[in-house]
């Protein structure tokens, strides 16, 4: 699937084919304390299959609880998290922040990660009263 996408300011885009069968969730707290949410959606790709354009991502990287290195990809000038990549032999392996791409409407996740860590309430949503705005 073609897909495209930016940051919220608009100074990085990007373009992708990705399978929208590789959606997934994570709620580890790296992601909940790098999103300020209780849970981040990321398609996994490789590096290849990303084409970026406009201001390069911002990187920042760290162990996670795996061991593991991982480098968050961000815009320089508003934040926005837009890639994750991996170091070393895992240096291909790439995800996209769900939020930034155009087409997340049709992206839905087929797996969840480190649900030990997962807000306590995170399947009570569809019980809170909601409206269609604020
Ligand atoms: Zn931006
Ligand atoms: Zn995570």
């Amino acid at each position: 699937m073609h897909i495209d996408g930016q940051c919220h300011c608009g100074r990085v885009t990007y373009q992708a084919e990705i399978d929208p069968e590789r959606v997934s969730i994570c709620h580890c707290t790296d992601c909940q304390t790098l999103t300020g949410s209780p849970y981040r959606v990321t398609v996994i790709c490789s590096g290849e299959q990303i084409r970026i354009a406009g201001k390069p991502p911002k990187t920042y990287a760290k162990a996670g609880d795996n061991g593991r290195t991982r480098v968050q990809h961000f815009c320089p000038d508003c934040g926005s998290p837009l890639f994750t990549s991996g170091e070393g032999d895992a240096s291909n392996d790439w995800g996209i922040r769900w939020g930034s791409i155009r087409q997340h409407d049709r992206l839905k996740p087929r797996r969840q990660i480190w649900c030990r860590s997962a807000a306590p309430w995170i399947n009570d949503l569809a019980e809170l009263p909601g409206q269609p705005t604020e």
